[in-house]
């Protein structure tokens, strides 16, 4: 009789919750994981591989990435799946929209989706009611989706609405995430502060908290990032996310002659444009402003310059640019901040990639860890661990027997994913996709969407989520 499936050897083992962190072996069958020892029986498993020099973890979880067809587009499950990430939150939906994308060019990853509040979209304008936002987390929660996504960084809400939004979400135990801005203060440390009290004492999850920090408003960001992470360290109910790219992405459509997306007009400013359509012509002729440049190559692409602008004119504004307004240091000082009891004040490292060209967790997330800000089991926190406990999911994040046997091997000198298994079974190895479809993570009410989308379906209990059970 088998005992395992698989049997990986030689790799640096790293598993902050059991305090493993050593080159030993892991047994694997049926999806979960068996146990982990250095005299596990190769003549019992089905299969036995090895990866000298490697470090093995608990797959990556990445709280913040975009993969619907509106926003990321359909190859961001390869592009994830390529990155070494094995679950990934959706920041935007439409629901159905990933779960079509994900039928479509899934890669065998599990998903979870927010819905975003969008003003003239999911809800009618700016100023949607309590009741408004009460039934479109209802419709979103029947579609797939684990909760609602404030983007008024964006697209804002009236400081009312979004109180009503969060209210709405957290009184029917979702997910929140927001993206801080409103009517009143747009995508800056000051959103920040707003979000912050429009929440009153709620809990939610504030993405990438070093998209406030770029000194907009007291000129220097690491100012910025030092109020905002006092403001986290005395509201602890809030769970945060920053991620390693120096470059953001925001919308390129323009109306009535001006970018739709505050953040774009934000980003023009910062580069001394015009926050106008031919402020961005500009900047994207100067290289200031890039382009994802979808599908090159099988994958989106950062592109840069005339190509950048002709792409951009081509697709009549309808794509993503990018601006390099992501401050370096206050970056750092996100990765760096821990709370009285030493956890660290942000709770992970995400993206914010997914068909956005920066699905960085290991290609500049692990150089913490190779300069020495971050030890190793750190890092699998900061991707793992956290990011698990922050959706509930507490069978990911660890590898205690019978956890799900979801893994990211990779090489720590070139920062590079070598194989990546979801319950079990490999989605990428060395850049090639072995997977389709994949798995959804919605909550009991969406379990008939995703099934009759041709998606598994795993039902996750938010109660056990960071947001309501605390960290
Ligand atoms: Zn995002």
């Amino acid at each position: 009789m088998l005992k395992y499936d698989l049997i990986i050897r030689d790799c640096l083992v790293v598993d902050p919750l059991n305090k493993i962190n050593k080159v030993t072996s892991i047994g694997l069958a049926k999806g979960e994981i068996v146990e982990t020892g250095d005299d596990l029986d190769g003549k019992v498993a089905r299969q036995v591989v090895g990866f000298p020099g490697a470090i093995l973890m608990p797959g990556l979880i990445d709280t913040h990435m975009h993969c619907s067809e509106w926003l990321g587009g359909e190859l961001a499950f390869g592009m994830l799946s390529r990155a070494g990430v094995t679950t990934a939150l959706d920041m935007a939906g439409p629901t159905t929209s990933v779960l079509h994308a994900m039928k479509k060019r899934g890669s065998g990853i599990n998903v979870a989706t927010l819905e975003a509040v969008r003003p003239g979209v999911s809800v009618k304008d700016l100023n949607p009611s309590y009741d408004e936002c009460a039934s479109l987390l209802q419709k979103s929660l029947s579609e797939g989706a684990i909760g609602l996504k404030l983007t008024g960084g964006h697209y804002p809400l009236t400081p009312e609405a979004t109180a009503n939004a969060i209210k709405a979400a957290t009184d029917g135990r979702s997910y929140m995430a927001f993206h801080a801005g409103s009517a009143k203060n747009g995508s800056n440390i000051e959103g920040f502060m707003d979000a912050v009290e429009f929440a009153d004492g709620r809990p939610f999850h504030m993405a990438h908290i070093n998209a406030y920090c770029r000194g907009m408003i007291m000129k220097d960001p690491k100012e910025e990032m030092q109020l905002a992470i006092r403001t986290l360290k005395d509201n602890r109910q809030i769970v945060s996310e920053f991620h390693p790219a120096p470059l953001n992405g925001t919308s390129g459509k323009c109306k009535d002659n001006q970018p739709e997306s505050h953040v774009t007009r934000n980003c023009l400013r910062m580069g001394g444009y015009p926050e106008t359509e031919g402020g961005l012509r500009q900047a994207l002729k100067d290289g200031y402003a890039q382009v994802s440049w979808e599908n090159l190559d099988g994958e989106n692409r950062y592109v840069q310059g005339m190509k950048a602008f002709e792409y951009w004119e081509n697709m009549k504004g309808i794509c993503t640019c990018c601006f390099p307004v992501n401050d370096r240091e206050s970056a750092f000082l996100c990765a760096s901040a821990v709370d009285e009891n030493g956890n660290f004040v942000i709770d992970a490292l995400s993206s914010d990639g997914g068909g956005i060209p920066r699905n960085f967790m290991i290609r500049y997330g692990y150089q913490l860890v190779t300069w020495g800000l971050w030890t190793i089991e750190d890092y699998v926190r900061m991707t793992s661990l956290n990011p698990a406990r922050m959706l509930g999911l507490e069978n990911k994040g660890h590898l205690s027997p019978g956890a799900d046997a979801d893994i990211t091997i990779f090489d720590p000198i070139e920062r590079k994913p070598l194989l990546t298994l979801v319950k079990g079974k490999g989605v990428c190895s060395n850049g090639v996709l072995l997977a389709e479809g994949g798995t959804v993570i919605c909550t009991e009410k969406g379990y008939d969407s995703v099934k009759s989308a041709g998606l598994n379906a795993q039902i996750v209990n938010l109660e056990k989520s960071m947001l309501y059970a605390g960290r």
